[in-house]
């Protein structure tokens, strides 16, 4: 699917900027922070203010467009992969991997709680990734 056709089916309205965020997230898979797109976009797009980055994401997020992270407490960082996955933060390098795995994640639509209704699980794992481990055992 295009970045459009994921906002049209979202119900966010498609303007330059949103298709343009939304792009970036589909071709950087490797959960960016509002800093670092606004830093990749604003050179294209001097219009472009931080704010609206943020905002936008959060927009994404919102509507189900978009997975927002905060698996890292310094940054909230985005996801256009909006399956039911896993993440995975090194602790050494800051990278976030994903875990397409079931473990720890059910079809939250199916799940109720005591009569809540769950609309969001997120399931984080903290550590230190295989290169990390690999650049510790050779040093
Ligand atoms: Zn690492
Ligand atoms: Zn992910």
């Amino acid at each position: 699917m295009k970045a459009y056709d994921i906002l049209l089916a979202h119900q966010v309205k498609p303007s330059v900027q949103r298709i343009a965020i939304m792009e970036y997230l589909m071709e950087h898979k490797t959960h960016p922070s509002a800093e670092e797109v606004y830093a990749s976009l604003s050179e294209k797009m001097p219009t472009l203010s931080k704010t609206t980055v943020y905002n936008t994401l959060r927009l994404f997020a919102e509507h189900g467009a978009a997975l927002m992270l905060t698996i890292d407490d310094k940054n909230v960082n985005f996801d256009a992969d909006t399956s039911q996955h896993a993440h995975f933060l090194c602790k050494t390098c800051g990278k976030i991997y994903d875990f397409h795995t079931q473990v720890g994640l059910s079809k939250t639509k199916e799940l109720r709680m005591e009569g809540h209704e769950i609309e969001e699980t997120h399931v984080y794992y903290r550590g230190v990734c295989k290169d990390c481990l690999k650049d510790k055992m050779t040093n």
